[in-house]
Protein backbone atom coordinates (compact mmCIF):
# COMPACT_ATOMS: atom_id res chain seq x y z
CA UNK A 1 0.00 0.00 0.00
CA UNK A 2 2.80 2.40 1.21
CA UNK A 3 4.56 1.51 -1.72
CA UNK A 4 2.15 1.68 -4.31
CA UNK A 5 1.45 5.23 -2.91
CA UNK A 6 5.44 6.12 -3.32
CA UNK A 7 4.73 5.32 -7.14
CA UNK A 8 1.44 7.06 -7.72
CA UNK A 9 3.39 10.12 -5.37
CA UNK A 10 6.12 9.52 -7.92
CA UNK A 11 4.09 9.75 -10.99
CA UNK A 12 2.42 13.10 -9.84
CA UNK A 13 5.27 14.21 -9.80
CA UNK A 14 6.77 13.87 -12.99
CA UNK A 15 3.44 15.09 -14.67
CA UNK A 16 3.78 18.50 -12.47
CA UNK A 17 7.29 18.43 -12.95
CA UNK A 18 6.65 17.98 -17.05
CA UNK A 19 4.23 20.35 -16.61
CA UNK A 20 7.09 23.41 -15.86
CA UNK A 21 8.87 22.43 -17.87
CA UNK A 22 6.81 22.79 -20.68
CA UNK A 23 5.90 26.75 -19.27
CA UNK A 24 9.81 27.52 -18.99
CA UNK A 25 9.97 26.11 -23.18
CA UNK A 26 7.54 28.48 -24.59
CA UNK A 27 8.91 31.33 -26.35
CA UNK A 28 10.34 33.66 -23.30
CA UNK A 29 9.44 37.34 -23.20
CA UNK A 30 12.39 39.71 -24.36
CA UNK A 31 10.90 42.46 -22.02
CA UNK A 32 11.10 40.75 -18.84
CA UNK A 33 14.38 41.20 -16.70
CA UNK A 34 14.64 37.45 -15.86
CA UNK A 35 18.29 36.71 -15.83
CA UNK A 36 18.10 34.76 -18.97
CA UNK A 37 19.96 36.55 -22.01
CA UNK A 38 16.93 36.28 -24.74
CA UNK A 39 17.17 37.48 -28.12
CA UNK A 40 16.08 41.32 -28.63
CA UNK A 41 18.08 41.75 -25.24
CA UNK A 42 21.77 43.03 -24.21
CA UNK A 43 23.00 41.41 -21.63
CA UNK A 44 26.05 41.69 -18.35
CA UNK A 45 27.44 38.48 -17.04
CA UNK A 46 29.19 39.08 -13.64
CA UNK A 47 32.06 36.77 -15.38
CA UNK A 48 34.22 36.85 -18.20
CA UNK A 49 33.66 34.82 -21.21
CA UNK A 50 29.85 35.14 -20.03
CA UNK A 51 29.99 33.01 -17.20
CA UNK A 52 27.98 33.94 -14.03
CA UNK A 53 25.05 35.22 -13.41
CA UNK A 54 23.31 37.09 -15.86
CA UNK A 55 21.42 40.85 -15.61
CA UNK A 56 19.21 41.43 -19.16
CA UNK A 57 17.83 45.03 -20.73
CA UNK A 58 15.33 45.56 -23.62
CA UNK A 59 16.66 49.59 -23.61
CA UNK A 60 19.16 51.82 -21.72
CA UNK A 61 20.00 52.25 -18.49
CA UNK A 62 21.74 55.76 -17.31
CA UNK A 63 21.88 55.65 -14.08
CA UNK A 64 22.16 51.68 -12.19
CA UNK A 65 21.71 52.37 -8.89
CA UNK A 66 24.26 50.82 -6.32
CA UNK A 67 22.48 49.66 -3.50
CA UNK A 68 19.59 46.67 -2.90
CA UNK A 69 16.50 46.30 -3.14
CA UNK A 70 16.80 49.19 -5.99
CA UNK A 71 19.85 48.57 -7.97
CA UNK A 72 19.70 47.19 -11.32
CA UNK A 73 21.07 43.84 -10.31
CA UNK A 74 22.32 40.64 -11.67
CA UNK A 75 19.35 38.05 -11.60
CA UNK A 76 20.65 34.68 -13.36
CA UNK A 77 21.53 31.55 -11.77
CA UNK A 78 25.20 31.51 -10.90
CA UNK A 79 28.40 33.67 -9.57
CA UNK A 80 27.36 37.23 -8.92
CA UNK A 81 23.48 36.35 -8.72
CA UNK A 82 21.74 39.17 -6.58
CA UNK A 83 24.75 41.89 -7.06
CA UNK A 84 24.16 45.30 -7.99
CA UNK A 85 25.72 45.32 -11.71
CA UNK A 86 27.48 49.00 -11.32
CA UNK A 87 31.14 48.16 -11.82
CA UNK A 88 30.72 44.99 -11.50
CA UNK A 89 30.30 43.18 -14.61
CA UNK A 90 32.91 41.20 -16.52
CA UNK A 91 31.11 40.58 -20.24
CA UNK A 92 28.49 41.06 -22.42
CA UNK A 93 26.38 39.65 -25.20
CA UNK A 94 24.13 41.69 -27.16
CA UNK A 95 21.44 39.88 -28.36
CA UNK A 96 19.65 43.12 -29.65
CA UNK A 97 19.48 45.01 -33.02
CA UNK A 98 21.25 48.00 -31.99
CA UNK A 99 24.81 48.93 -31.45
CA UNK A 100 25.20 48.92 -26.96
CA UNK A 101 27.71 51.47 -26.21
CA UNK A 102 28.48 50.88 -22.26
CA UNK A 103 30.18 53.77 -20.36
CA UNK A 104 32.85 54.17 -17.56
CA UNK A 105 30.36 56.50 -16.17
CA UNK A 106 26.96 57.18 -15.26
CA UNK A 107 24.70 59.01 -17.94
CA UNK A 108 26.96 58.06 -20.80
CA UNK A 109 29.98 59.60 -19.73
CA UNK A 110 33.41 58.65 -20.00
CA UNK A 111 35.14 56.21 -21.60
CA UNK A 112 32.97 53.55 -23.72
CA UNK A 113 33.09 50.20 -25.25
CA UNK A 114 30.93 49.66 -27.95
CA UNK A 115 29.28 46.17 -28.92
CA UNK A 116 27.84 45.98 -32.44
CA UNK A 117 24.22 43.79 -32.72
CA UNK A 118 25.11 39.95 -31.85
CA UNK A 119 28.48 40.57 -30.52
CA UNK A 120 29.81 38.80 -27.58
CA UNK A 121 33.00 39.35 -25.25
CA UNK A 122 34.50 40.46 -22.32
CA UNK A 123 34.54 43.97 -21.65
CA UNK A 124 37.84 46.03 -22.31
CA UNK A 125 40.01 46.58 -19.21
CA UNK A 126 38.70 49.96 -18.76
CA UNK A 127 35.46 48.91 -18.33
CA UNK A 128 35.55 45.78 -16.87
CA UNK A 129 34.03 45.90 -13.14
CA UNK A 130 34.43 49.49 -14.14
CA UNK A 131 30.60 49.85 -16.07
CA UNK A 132 28.08 52.53 -14.71
CA UNK A 133 25.61 52.95 -17.70
CA UNK A 134 24.62 51.57 -21.07
CA UNK A 135 23.26 53.01 -24.21
CA UNK A 136 21.20 51.44 -27.21
CA UNK A 137 21.86 53.27 -30.51
CA UNK A 138 24.14 55.75 -29.14
CA UNK A 139 24.54 58.82 -30.10
CA UNK A 140 27.00 59.41 -32.97
CA UNK A 141 28.36 63.01 -30.80
CA UNK A 142 31.41 62.98 -29.43
CA UNK A 143 31.79 63.84 -26.01
CA UNK A 144 33.20 67.43 -25.46
CA UNK A 145 35.26 66.61 -22.37
CA UNK A 146 36.77 63.99 -25.07
CA UNK A 147 36.98 66.31 -27.98
CA UNK A 148 39.05 69.18 -26.68
CA UNK A 149 41.75 66.61 -25.98
CA UNK A 150 41.56 63.55 -28.30
CA UNK A 151 41.94 61.61 -25.15
CA UNK A 152 40.23 60.14 -22.12
CA UNK A 153 40.59 61.75 -18.89
CA UNK A 154 38.89 64.84 -19.67
CA UNK A 155 35.85 66.32 -17.67
CA UNK A 156 33.44 69.17 -17.36
CA UNK A 157 34.36 71.05 -14.06
CA UNK A 158 31.75 74.05 -14.37
CA UNK A 159 29.05 73.83 -17.00
CA UNK A 160 26.93 77.07 -19.21
CA UNK A 161 25.35 79.01 -16.39
CA UNK A 162 26.66 76.38 -13.94
CA UNK A 163 28.52 79.30 -11.36
CA UNK A 164 27.28 77.44 -7.52
CA UNK A 165 29.88 79.44 -6.02
CA UNK A 166 31.07 82.17 -7.84
CA UNK A 167 29.71 85.18 -8.31
CA UNK A 168 28.00 86.21 -11.69
CA UNK A 169 27.38 84.19 -15.10
CA UNK A 170 29.27 81.45 -16.26
CA UNK A 171 29.70 82.47 -20.06
CA UNK A 172 31.09 79.24 -20.97
CA UNK A 173 31.86 75.33 -20.24
CA UNK A 174 35.18 74.59 -18.42
CA UNK A 175 36.88 71.16 -19.00
CA UNK A 176 39.85 69.73 -17.50
CA UNK A 177 42.29 66.97 -17.65
CA UNK A 178 45.24 67.95 -16.72
CA UNK A 179 48.45 71.04 -17.02
CA UNK A 180 49.85 70.11 -20.07
CA UNK A 181 47.10 68.08 -22.06
CA UNK A 182 47.30 68.94 -25.64
CA UNK A 183 43.72 71.39 -26.07
CA UNK A 184 42.29 71.12 -29.66
CA UNK A 185 40.05 72.97 -31.94
CA UNK A 186 36.48 71.71 -31.41
CA UNK A 187 35.28 73.88 -34.56
CA UNK A 188 37.54 75.02 -37.32
CA UNK A 189 38.38 78.97 -38.29
CA UNK A 190 40.55 81.80 -38.62
CA UNK A 191 42.03 82.81 -35.53
CA UNK A 192 41.23 86.50 -35.02
CA UNK A 193 42.60 87.28 -31.95
CA UNK A 194 45.73 85.06 -29.14
CA UNK A 195 46.67 86.71 -25.63
CA UNK A 196 49.27 84.24 -24.26
CA UNK A 197 49.05 85.82 -20.75
CA UNK A 198 50.83 84.20 -18.01
CA UNK A 199 50.20 81.43 -15.34
CA UNK A 200 48.28 82.73 -12.11
CA UNK A 201 45.64 84.64 -11.69
CA UNK A 202 46.32 88.11 -13.27
CA UNK A 203 47.34 86.27 -16.44
CA UNK A 204 44.49 85.23 -18.23
CA UNK A 205 45.05 83.65 -21.86
CA UNK A 206 42.81 84.13 -24.78
CA UNK A 207 42.21 82.01 -28.58
CA UNK A 208 39.86 83.29 -30.10
CA UNK A 209 38.35 81.20 -33.54
CA UNK A 210 35.50 82.69 -35.51
CA UNK A 211 34.10 80.49 -38.55
CA UNK A 212 32.54 82.60 -41.07
CA UNK A 213 30.28 80.41 -42.45
CA UNK A 214 28.65 79.64 -38.99
CA UNK A 215 29.26 83.09 -38.24
CA UNK A 216 30.56 82.41 -34.56
CA UNK A 217 33.27 82.90 -32.48
CA UNK A 218 34.78 80.14 -30.02
CA UNK A 219 37.36 81.19 -27.69
CA UNK A 220 39.43 79.17 -25.29
CA UNK A 221 40.75 80.70 -22.18
CA UNK A 222 43.35 79.61 -19.47
CA UNK A 223 45.36 77.85 -21.67
CA UNK A 224 48.97 77.76 -23.11
CA UNK A 225 48.87 79.22 -26.86
CA UNK A 226 51.27 77.08 -28.99
CA UNK A 227 53.86 79.37 -30.20
CA UNK A 228 53.24 78.29 -33.87
CA UNK A 229 49.64 79.91 -33.54
CA UNK A 230 49.27 83.29 -35.13
CA UNK A 231 46.31 85.89 -35.77
CA UNK A 232 45.14 85.63 -39.36
CA UNK A 233 45.71 81.20 -39.26
CA UNK A 234 42.92 78.62 -40.19
CA UNK A 235 42.74 76.05 -38.09
CA UNK A 236 40.85 73.15 -38.34
CA UNK A 237 38.72 70.71 -36.35
CA UNK A 238 41.37 68.74 -34.15
CA UNK A 239 44.06 70.81 -34.76
CA UNK A 240 46.33 70.63 -31.33
CA UNK A 241 46.35 75.07 -30.36
CA UNK A 242 47.31 74.79 -26.81
CA UNK A 243 48.72 72.95 -23.77
CA UNK A 244 46.52 72.86 -20.94
CA UNK A 245 47.45 75.52 -18.32
CA UNK A 246 46.29 77.97 -15.64
CA UNK A 247 46.82 81.32 -17.35
CA UNK A 248 44.00 83.32 -15.74
CA UNK A 249 43.27 80.87 -12.26
CA UNK A 250 44.66 81.30 -9.15
CA UNK A 251 46.28 77.99 -9.10
CA UNK A 252 47.79 75.28 -11.04
CA UNK A 253 45.31 72.57 -9.44
CA UNK A 254 42.35 74.69 -11.10
CA UNK A 255 43.87 74.62 -14.54
CA UNK A 256 41.49 74.19 -17.18
CA UNK A 257 40.22 75.14 -20.78
CA UNK A 258 36.73 77.53 -20.76
CA UNK A 259 34.98 76.93 -23.88
CA UNK A 260 32.90 79.78 -24.87
CA UNK A 261 30.76 79.83 -27.97
CA UNK A 262 29.98 83.78 -29.05
CA UNK A 263 27.39 84.97 -31.80
CA UNK A 264 28.83 86.90 -34.38
CA UNK A 265 32.64 87.88 -34.55
CA UNK A 266 34.32 88.38 -30.85
CA UNK A 267 37.62 89.12 -30.15
CA UNK A 268 37.06 88.66 -26.20
CA UNK A 269 35.48 86.28 -24.04
CA UNK A 270 32.44 87.97 -22.44
CA UNK A 271 32.82 88.66 -18.32
CA UNK A 272 31.60 85.49 -16.29
CA UNK A 273 33.06 86.68 -12.91
CA UNK A 274 31.18 88.80 -10.81
CA UNK A 275 28.86 89.88 -13.80
CA UNK A 276 25.14 89.54 -13.28
CA UNK A 277 24.52 89.73 -16.86
CA UNK A 278 24.84 87.05 -19.32
CA UNK A 279 25.98 87.96 -22.33
CA UNK A 280 25.82 84.43 -24.43
CA UNK A 281 22.80 82.20 -25.58
CA UNK A 282 22.49 78.65 -24.38
CA UNK A 283 25.26 77.05 -26.30
CA UNK A 284 23.49 73.63 -26.50
CA UNK A 285 22.17 73.53 -29.63
CA UNK A 286 25.40 74.98 -31.28
CA UNK A 287 27.45 72.04 -29.86
CA UNK A 288 25.26 69.58 -30.73
CA UNK A 289 24.88 70.51 -34.18
CA UNK A 290 28.72 70.65 -34.08
CA UNK A 291 28.52 66.73 -33.06
CA UNK A 292 29.15 67.00 -29.13
CA UNK A 293 27.53 66.20 -26.37
CA UNK A 294 28.04 68.57 -23.34
CA UNK A 295 29.72 65.94 -21.26
ZN1 LIG B 1 34.95 79.17 -17.39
Amino acid sequence: MSKRKGIFTATTAAIALGGAVTVLASPASAAARNGVCESGEFCYYYNSNNQGSVSDFTGSVANYGTEQPSCYDFKGAGNGKGKCIKNEAASVWNRSSKTVRVYYNSNYGGTYQDFKAGAKGNLNSSLKNQNASHQFSPSSRTNMSYGLYKASGGRITCGFDGYTSTPGRHEGIDIARGVGSDVRALVGGKIIYIARGHTGSSGLSTISVYNASLNKTVIYLHSAPRSSLSVGQSVSRGQIIADESWRGVSSSSGAHTHVEMRPGRRTHAAKSVNDPTLDNPNPTSFWHARGYNIR
